[in-house]
């Protein structure tokens, strides 16, 4: 649970306002609705680490499935300080709807331990990844909930963890994870995938406004995975990035028509350790650039908004300040319900997160399905059926806009929950 301005904003509160809205709209079964306002299942574990000094820590881990009607659990796994099992449940319930509307066939799960990673050792990290296996062992698996990386965890991460599974497994099994390194069977495309299946959702809605990328200024708050190669794709395809940020400050551009190079970023802040865009603003601050907070950054100029870092930065505080007039949420859960409605009362398009990230699962479904089938696919294969499958979902999501004429995060999900009730009626759930 993520703490405001003294307000708790719980994600999981959020989450089902969002499901509300949605099965209030369709006039959604009862009892499709009772199934869905619920996780299947909720694990809590123990994962002690040992420190050089021989001091154990215990830490607390979770895993959340939430639905299987359409498939295996799928979902990733977060290290952060913050985590706590209302959003996980949040987080694994949007990985439902997300693989529903982008029609792949898994159900939604996710993972997390609570952890500041920056604490930990490289030891200490793969003692943590292994437990997290050891200890969740049984309730995953190619077959029944494929975990992938998230905030703080990586490709090396998710090849320590298949590995731990394998090994008490007693045979190799990469199906069990993705976001593997590319020689453990993981995918040469999947770490950019989550900001490409967004920038080709940027790219769609440019053509449909007849605009060129030129004239699109845009704000990323989030440097990690997901913003970076993001902002690797707006770049280079000539969209402007006016403002870039991370937990520890923004960078803005404060001359008219410039643009930030996010690859000079990217070596500013493999220079400056841990302090990274903030350190590359100290960098430019006497050139085109200036350092602000992440509060000025998601309320600054700019035509696209882009959250790519955590939950809850879009509030009823800030919302009514947004400048930008379409935002696409790279982040799980940037936005408030009670900022969402602020935004469609102002006409602020949002490309809901369940929709504007969901590249990066797709993308794992591709892993998996070559891993599970031991065969590797050919390069420029998955990126291409990634744009298919980005735009078909964008669509069809449009459509259910139109019918109910509703905002495109109420489509969405409408979209997915019609999905996922068929599979559940198909399977005599309800
Ligand atoms: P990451 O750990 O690689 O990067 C997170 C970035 O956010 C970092 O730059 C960090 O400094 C920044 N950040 C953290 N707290 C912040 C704050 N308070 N203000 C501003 N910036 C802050 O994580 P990621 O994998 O890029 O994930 C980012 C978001 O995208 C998360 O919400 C995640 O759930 C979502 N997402 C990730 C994937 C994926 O494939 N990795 C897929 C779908 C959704």
């Amino acid at each position: 649970m993520c703490k405001k301005n003294g307000q708790q904003m719980n994600a999981f509160t959020h989450a089902m306002k969002q499901l509300r809205t949605a099965a209030d709209v369709l006039d959604l079964d009862e009892n499709i609705y009772e199934i869905l306002k619920r996780p299947q299942r909720i694990h809590e574990v123990a994962i002690p680490v040992r420190s050089k000094e021989g001091k154990i820590t215990n830490y607390r881990g979770y895993r959340v499935q939430y639905n299987n009607a359409r498939g295996a659990y799928k979902g990733g796994i977060r290290f952060h300080p913050m985590v706590d099992l209302d959003e996980v449940k949040a987080l694994s319930f949007w990985m439902a709807i997300k693989c529903a509307v982008v029609d792949i066939p898994y159900g939604g799960a996710k993972g997390g331990v609570q952890v500041d990673p920056r604490t930990l050792s490289l030891d200490e990290l793969e003692q943590l990844a292994r437990g997290y296996v050891s200890a969740l062992f049984l309730e995953i698996g190619p077959k029944i909930d494929i975990p992938a990386p998230d905030i703080n965890t990586n490709p090396q991460i998710m090849g320590w963890m298949m590995d731990q599974y394998s090994r008490m497994r007693g045979y190799a099994n990469p199906g069990s994870f993705t976001g593997k390194p590319v020689e453990v069977g993981g995918l040469r495309e999947r770490d950019a995938a989550t900001g490409r299946g967004g920038f080709i959702l940027l790219e769609h809605l440019r053509k449909k406004l007849d605009k060129k990328p030129e004239e699109m200024r845009i704000a990323i708050q989030g440097f990690g995975n997901v913003g970076a190669q993001f902002a690797f794709l707006a770049y280079d395809a000539g969209y402007k990035i006016v403002g870039l940020s991370d937990a520890e400050g923004a960078i803005i551009a404060t001359k008219d028509g410039a643009s930030i190079n996010p690859y000079e970023v990217r070596m500013a802040s493999e220079r400056g350790g841990l302090n990274k865009v903030y350190c590359y603003g100290g960098v430019c601050r006497t050139l085109e650039f200036t350092q602000a907070t992440n509060t000025a950054l998601l309320t600054m100029d700019c035509d696209v908004l882009v959250p790519a870092a955590i939950e809850n930065q879009l509030t009823v505080e800030n919302a009514a300040m947004v400048q930008a007039h379409i935002i696409l949420e790279l982040a799980n859960g940037p936005t408030t319900p009670k900022a969402d409605a602020i935004f469609l009362e102002r006409g602020i398009t949002v490309v809901p997160d369940v929709l504007a990230n969901a590249g990066g699962v797709v993308v794992s479904y591709f892993e998996w399905l070559q891993n599970i089938q031991n065969t590797s696919f050919d390069d420029g294969v998955c990126d291409k059926r990634l744009a298919k499958i980005m735009i078909n979902a964008f669509e069809a999501m449009h459509e259910q806009q139109q019918a109910y004429a509703v905002s495109m995060r109420t489509a969405a999900f409408i979209l997915a929950i019609k999905r996922i009730s068929a599979a559940m009626e198909g399977r005599g759930w309800v």
